[in-house]
């Protein structure tokens, strides 16, 4: 089973197909002479426009966001910054291949620099170079192959092109090695409704015509599974998936108890996304994914445009900010973080704080500014706290800022004295991905350790109970930000635990609520109940499903 990032829900079984790639385009290596250096432009030139013409003519054939990603494209084919780059280039002498070659990785150099979403254009420049070099050399255009039988499409990462062309009879759900929730992948995929899962570890080993199940909710691509198993995977994905798609909103048991069902972003046009679906709210909008590619802290400035966009796509509603949690597996090059034996132990999240309080100060005066700027009132939190003295520590650096403090419960020790941590914050949220982790001694990024750091480990759900009685004791709220609350059956558990909220990729959204809808509080409280005397991870689900009928 290969993990990435889910985009869009829904379950599919089908045979691998991948894009076809551009046949190796040999570099003339002579130089051209200067005599014939206007036709090698004229060459070129006409390429560039027939490759933007013809972008052009199947964005006119296209409706929604594939009509809009086709034209963001063919008019990417016609900017003049990369197209002067390669003309320039010809005019000194450099064959056109060559010279579409050089100027485009001098601007996916450029983009990637810049990060964000200019980075996740890299993949559409790089499907005009391919473009335009197959026109140079009169060779078919590269892309999505038409299968016979529907099929799953799995490539390093999708162009715009390929993609907005999709017909979703035929291609049922995609996988990517690379891209992100907010690259053209994932926006086609969500317009046209099928499965996706991005960021898929080990995905570029799969061989076309394997067959693979896609579980766009749980992120995961497991390859080869039980053909019965997998039909009946995807055909309960498609039972839940019709009633998830009249789930409107707010979170609540179908006998009215309220569980605000929130959203996890990463950005603005994450925080969008959101939007678009009927959460809540943002429970954790983890900051530190906006600079995974910046050598340099950004300043409070740009920090508080960056986190305005997310207040401002969720104005009104409630937004919890967590502070960087830079280290182990999401290391920032400005965070100075030393060379470490077990990094995941070492200096992260809230501990980069110790040694340069800075950072941490200029983070909330940052987000105090996109407070002010958006008129919206945001909470903080902090996450990796293990005692309650760093819960009080933050506390009051982020009320000094007029900002309402909370803190992460991902530590053994911070949920065992949960209630002392309570004395100095005005909410905890759980992170059940590192609770599972530091509660099983088990590497959260191993697929070897993967049974133990499931979230059913009735090890963890202990100290998220113990947590959620700490919490209800003091009058504060406690949620859950971790994949655990993704899981719309565990959702039901926590529910019963007592937590106030559920924070899930948007795309987990809808089950979640669905699910919880579906359910009586009492049947929330008996599955918890049962869910703690439980052993194991499997009987632990087991005993939910039994209660929750
Ligand atoms: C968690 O640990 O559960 C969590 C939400 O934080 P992250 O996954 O970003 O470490
Ligand atoms: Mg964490």
């Amino acid at each position: 089973m290969l993990r990435g990032v889910p985009v869009v829900p829904g379950v599919q079984y089908a045979p691998v197909v991948r894009p076809g790639r551009l046949p190796v385009v040999e570099d003339t290596a002579a130089e051209i002479a200067d005599a014939d250096r206007p036709a090698e432009a004229a060459r070129f030139s006409a390429a560039a426009t027939a490759v933007a013409t013809r972008l052009r003519d199947r964005a006119a054939h296209s409706t929604g966001a594939a009509s809009e990603v086709l034209a963001a494209t063919a008019t990417l084919a016609q900017d003049r910054a990369w197209l002067g780059a390669a003309e320039k280039r010809i005019a000194g002498g450099t064959p056109a291949v060559r010279a579409v070659r050089e100027a485009v990785a001098q601007f996916v150099d450029l983009f990637t620099k810049m990060g964000g979403l200019m980075a996740e254009r890299v993949t559409d420049l790089q499907d005009i170079r391919d473009r335009v070099l197959a026109e140079l050399s009169g060779l078919p255009e590269p892309g999505v192959p038409l299968p016979m039988v529907p099929s799953v499409l799995c490539a390093e990462d999708l162009a715009p092109a390929d993609t907005a062309g999709l017909d979703p009879t035929l291609i049922v759900a995609l996988a990517t090695t690379l891209g992100g929730p907010t690259s053209h992948t994932a926006i086609i995929a969500r317009q046209l409704g099928i499965p996706c899962v991005v960021a898929v570890d080990g995905l570029d080993a799969v061989p076309a015509g394997a067959f693979v199940l896609v579980d766009g909710t749980a992120g995961t691509v497991t390859v080869g599974p039980d053909e019965v198993a997998a039909a009946e995977a995807v055909a309960a994905a498609r039972h839940e998936a019709e009633r998830a798609a009249h789930w409107a909103g707010p979170g609540a048991t179908a006998d009215g108890h309220a569980v605000a069902i929130l959203a996890n972003v990463q950005d603005g046009a994450a925080a969008r996304a959101a939007r678009e679906t009927p959460a809540e709210g943002v429970g954790l909008f983890r900051t530190e994914l906006c600079f995974l590619n910046r050598d340099t802290e950004p300043t409070v400035d740009e920090q508080a445009e960056i986190y305005g966009e997310v207040l401002d796509a969720f104005a009104g509603h409630k937004v919890v900010v967590r502070t960087l949690d830079a280290g182990s597996d999401k290391p920032l090059k400005f965070a100075g973080h030393r060379d470490e034996a077990n990094p995941a132990l070492g200096v992260r999240g809230i501990r980069i704080a110790h040694g340069n309080p800075g950072i941490l100060e200029r983070q909330l005066a940052g987000i105090a500014a996109a407070a002010a700027r958006t008129g919206t009132r945001p909470w903080v939190m902090a996450p990796m706290i293990a005692t309650a003295g760093e819960a009080k520590d933050f506390a009051a650096a982020a009320r000094r800022h007029g900002l309402t403090p909370g803190v992460m419960i991902e530590v053994p020790a911070a949920a065992l004295l949960a209630d002392r941590i309570l004395e100095h914050v005005d909410f905890l949220s759980i992170g059940t991905n590192d609770l599972a982790q530091y509660t099983m001694a088990a590497d959260r990024m191993s697929a070897d350790l993967a049974l133990l750091t499931d979230p059913w480990q009735p090890a963890v759900l202990a100290l998220v109970a113990m947590t959620v009685r700490a919490g209800a004791a003091a009058g504060k709220p406690v949620g859950v930000c971790g994949e655990a609350a993704a899981d719309p059956t565990l959702a039901c558990v926590l529910a019963g635990l007592g937590v106030t909220s559920l924070s899930a990729a948007s795309a987990a959204v809808p089950g979640v609520g669905a699910r919880l809808a579906q359910v009586t509080l009492q049947q929330c409280r008996d599955a918890a109940e049962a869910v703690l005397a439980t052993a194991t991870a499997a009987e632990a689900r087991a005993a939910a499903l039994a209660a929750l009928g």
